[in-house]
């Protein structure tokens, strides 16, 4: 069975409408989104223009700020300040990659962690570490809780998730987030030995490895859910272009209780958790 993450993503959608629009009628504040994009990067304009897009739909503000590609790390930060202390504007995104001459740490930490909505900043992540409610959470790992929840239902207590990669975008937030649902959590890398034995004992299995169909059917236990977060471009057999994830999806379908699909899993859900996270900072100014 695959777990249809578009279909996710449009239904959280139409309820984040429901409650911008909620927002608006009764604190009078429209919740506003403003991405960050520094330099030309082709897959990093598609994205901004995809968030814009998504932002407009459910009914709030989205400001795009193009800077060209020698701005200096100053003057990246001279405009975050403004960002931080202008109260139309409730979640700050800054496009990753950033130019190499650019520290993306320091640049991430001067975003006020109340407008973090990638949720990359320290503060958040120990908000996260700490369980605490205030935490704006990264938002592909977010998705990825909502998706298995879809396949098992709310209660994912008592569950074994194995979790593959522990990066701090996605495979040490999602474990944390398991952890937070009453998992029993196991999170493996690239020096794990026995990965394969070590999946098999997965009720769920995130992979998150960056390794086109790294996971392999018979690493899946029987009836397992499958959250495939990679997104790798590779050849098909013709030449042509096309995107797997990190999961042999066509093999693993027939052993697994439910997958996510690449595309149309995880990724659609990162957007439409990232507006869900503007929302939440919007409603947290009152
Ligand atoms: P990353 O920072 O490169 O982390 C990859 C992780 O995989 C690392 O922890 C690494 O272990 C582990 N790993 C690498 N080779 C391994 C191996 N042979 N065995 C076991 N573990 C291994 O990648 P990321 O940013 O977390 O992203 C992972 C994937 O998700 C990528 O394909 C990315 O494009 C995709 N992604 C998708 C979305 C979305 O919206 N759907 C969002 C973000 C990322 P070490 O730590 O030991 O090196």
């Amino acid at each position: 069975m695959n777990i249809d993450g578009k279909q996710a993503a449009t239904d959280l959608r139409k309820s984040l409408a429901i409650e911008v629009e909620l927002l608006k009628k009764d604190k009078g504040i429209v919740p506003g989104l403003t991405v960050v994009l520094v330099g030309e990067d082709p897959a990093s304009q598609i994205y901004v223009r995809n968030k814009a897009k998504q932002t407009r739909e459910v009914g709030m503000i989205s400001n795009e700020i193009k800077l060209p590609e020698d701005t200096t790390q100053i003057q990246l930060l001279q405009q975050l300040s403004k960002l931080n202390q202008d109260e139309s504007v409730h979640g700050i995104l800054v496009q990753l990659p950033l130019p190499k001459h650019i520290d993306e740490s320091i640049v991430i930490a001067a975003i006020d962690p109340n407008k973090d909505v990638d949720g990359f900043h320290a503060m958040n992540s120990g908000r996260l570490l700490n369980g605490e409610s205030g935490a704006l959470v990264p938002c592909t790992p977010q998705g990825c809780i909502i998706l298995a929840k879809k396949h098992l239902g709310d209660d994912l207590s008592g569950k074994h998730a194995v979790v593959i990669g522990r990066s701090n975008i996605v495979g040490k937030p999602v474990a944390l987030l398991l952890l937070q649902e009453n998992c029993t959590v196991t999170i493996a890398h690239s020096r794990t030995k026995n990965l394969a034995d070590i999946c098999q004992q997965a009720d769920i299995l995130v992979a998150a490895v960056g390794r086109p169909e790294f996971v392999k059917a018979d690493w899946i236990k029987p009836g397992a859910t499958v959250i495939d977060v990679g997104i790798n471009r590779i050849e098909d057999e013709t030449g042509k272009s096309k995107l797997v994830g990190d999961v042999d999806y066509i093999n693993a379908q027939a052993v697994c209780g439910a997958i996510t699909p690449v595309p149309g899993g995880v990724g659609p859900m990162t957007i439409a958790c990232l507006l869900k996270n503007t929302i939440l900072a919007a409603q947290r100014t009152y």
